[in-house]
């Protein structure tokens, strides 16, 4: 069966505003959340609590959101492990989901997040598929965020042959449209197809997305009720 999933970086009181329309449209929705971001300001623990509290998942995206290849190797650890304290303690759940801050990795970094947690996401888009690994490695499919139809046919080229063509074929649509002809083409095939979205709050307001967001949920809520799934689904093997 086909899995969409959603999930959303950062924790910015945007998130509330997505939170809110997911509800509306019955769309589960993953929060990774950092505990502070030098760059932006980031939810409070009382916040937290309420989005949790209010059905949505929670996951890690370490304690200061700094790029993790950017500091000292013995320095991971610690990142990961505190922002995933800083949640549990929050919530009174196990954080067992981590997405990686600005989507940068090495082989170090993985092995490190792997040994703490069921999954690792990264900001690599193009994938449709998983092989069910545990610990599983969640490459999304798709960005919310215009980045064109190039970028579409590049991160595709690199990940999903099936992606590229079906691109390389509506490349004249814009790229709100292939998304949503892809899911529908998806939905034809018989096999696990697994989509995850990512985006930022944030990033949506700022360029005006909220009435594509919505149509987008009204679409899935609409026709396919039945493949959204919660990020912690997602990620079970299938
Ligand atoms: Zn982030």
């Amino acid at each position: 069966m086909l899995k969409i999933s959603f999930s959303w970086d950062d924790g910015a009181v945007e998130d509330f505003k997505i939170a809110e329309l997911s509800a509306k449209y019955s769309i589960p929705g993953m929060f990774f959340i950092p505990e502070k971001n030098p760059e932006r300001v980031v939810i409070n623990a009382k916040q937290i609590a309420e989005l949790h509290q209010s059905g949505f998942e929670v996951g890690a995206h370490t304690q200061s959101h700094v790029y993790l290849t950017t500091i000292p190797p013995e320095n991971v650890y610690t990142e990961l492990k505190n922002g995933q304290i800083y949640l549990e303690n929050i919530t009174g759940q196990a954080i067992k989901h981590f997405c990686l801050p600005g989507g940068f990795y090495n082989k170090a970094i993985l092995s490190q997040a792997h040994s703490m947690f069921a999954s690792v996401r990264t900001a690599d888009t193009g994938n449709i598929k998983y092989s069910g690994k545990n610990p599983a490695l969640i490459k999304p499919t798709f960005h919310f965020y215009d980045r064109g139809v190039k970028s579409l046919l590049f991160n595709s080229l690199k990940h999903s042959p099936l992606l590229f063509q079906f691109v390389l074929k509506h490349r004249n649509k814009n790229y709100f449209e292939i998304l949503k002809s892809f899911i529908d083409y998806l939905a034809t095939q018989n096999a696990d197809y697994q989509i995850m979205i990512w985006g930022h709050s944030w990033e949506i307001d700022q360029v005006g997305l909220w009435p594509k967001l919505e149509a987008f949920f009204s679409f899935l809520h609409q026709t396919y009720p039945e493949n959204l799934v919660t990020y912690d689904e997602f990620v079970r093997k299938t």
